[in-house]
């Protein structure tokens, strides 16, 4: 027997679970705002389905009463590159670039795909970037990924990043700066307007943002918190996803025609994969269509929010959040656990949030709502909360 192979994996396994970091998949159905496991009814505090989209029946119905069958294609069979590039993709491009006033709009397969492959296709060893140090792992990966000298700046120190740009922006030929909108950990925004403003300071920068968590919450018509800043034209990368508020899988990017088409040249994991289904494209532009009537949710989601933070804040926790994203620290990874197994037992579906996702000693419960919750829940969530 060979046993002795996964012998390092049982072992590594063993250790996390000491330290209250193993991770298991969690289970649970969801209906509406709430979510069962085991015949436990939880109110679910951890979904990404901001607006309440997908948990929406209603919603739904509507999308498959007007969608004929011909258009229910449950695969693209094929690369977009080959034979997968169908219709759908290039009316929800269209979409997307005419509601940004976008040259040209791109769509991915995961909003993963689209982070791990724009900057290795457009950075090489000529290219300077600068990411902020809490971005998204996905981010990372891409950073890791490209030849390009990468270097992070403290999270949302753009004095440092100033710094870095005047030692070593000029022996590069380019530099993109890539930071998140809405910050998926701490749930604070990024000043994009200072971006911009450094990005025209400094000859040949390009503006890289992720707005994962922001489409869909932000904005007037949703598009975002470049939308809310006023400074759609300044960003030169816009990133969103659709897995989160906008209820369907998927990511995308407006941004212009000749960074379109060299992606489709060189992105690898645009190339290398199959295209999204077109029945999800349809979906997706089905809400994207929608997506300024949402505003009554925008508007709920964002008072729910600011009465959670508000409580936190009463209770003297340090509040880094300005949006639907909450985090409490915890500190120590077992606390955190702990903490969120009481509250999951109240019947508050929160998780804990540990290293490596987040920085050592800052272990948290992180809340996301949604405009599915109303001010009640918020109230009875803060009231267990704080009860010993
Ligand atoms: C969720 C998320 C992603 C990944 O998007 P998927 O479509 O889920 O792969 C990328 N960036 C950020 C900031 C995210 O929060």
């Amino acid at each position: 027997m060979k046993e002795y192979v996964y012998a390092p994996f049982a072992d590594e396994l063993r250790r996390l679970d000491a330290t209250g970091s193993l991770r298991v998949l969690p289970e649970g159905a969801q209906e509406g705002k709430w979510i069962t496991d085991s015949g436990h009814r939880m109110l679910n505090l951890s979904s990404n389905d901001y607006l309440g989209l997908a948990g929406d029946t209603a919603l739904r119905d509507e999308f498959l009463n007007q969608t004929p069958p011909e258009a229910m294609r449950f695969s693209a069979s094929s690369s977009r590159l080959l034979t997968g590039n169908f219709a759908e993709h290039r009316r929800l491009e269209q979409l997307l670039a005419s509601l940004y006033g976008a040259e040209a709009a791109i769509v991915f397969s995961s909003g993963y795909h689209m982070n791990a492959g724009i900057l290795p296709a457009l950075a090489d060893r000529r290219t300077l970037i600068l990411a902020d140090k809490l971005v998204h792992a996905s981010l990372i990966d891409g950073l890791r990924l490209s030849a390009a000298k990468c270097l992070r700046f403290r999270h949302q120190d753009y004095d440092q990043l100033r710094a870095l740009m005047e030692r070593h922006h000029a022996a590069f030929d380019r530099t993109i700066i890539v930071t998140e909108s809405v910050f998926s950990m701490d749930g604070d925004v990024a000043r994009l307007q200072e971006l911009v403003d450094m990005k025209h300071h400094f000859p040949g920068t390009l503006l890289y943002v992720d707005e994962a968590h922001a489409v869909g919450v932000r904005g007037r018509r949703g598009l975002g918190l470049a939308e809310e800043q006023a400074c759609l034209d300044g960003v030169d990368i816009l990133c969103g996803t659709f897995g989160k508020a906008l209820a369907s899988v998927g990511a995308f990017t407006v941004c212009r025609r000749v960074v379109r088409d060299y992606l489709v040249n060189r992105m690898r994991p645009l190339i290398f994969t199959t295209a999204l289904p077109p029945v999800n494209m349809a979906w997706t532009r089905f809400v994207v269509e929608r997506l300024t009537e949402f505003a009554d949710r925008r508007e709920r989601l964002a008072a729910l929010s600011a009465r959670l933070r508000e409580a936190f804040a009463r209770r003297g926790q340090a509040m880094p959040s300005e949006s639907h994203i909450v985090p409490l620290v915890v500190g120590e990874s077992s606390d955190a656990v702990r903490t969120a197994v009481r509250m999951q037992r109240l019947g508050f579906y929160v998780l804990p949030i540990r290293p490596p996702t987040v920085p050592e000693g800052t272990s948290r419960l992180r809340f996301s709502l949604t405009a599915a919750l109303d001010a009640a829940d918020v109230d009875r969530l803060t009231a267990n909360l704080f009860t010993p």
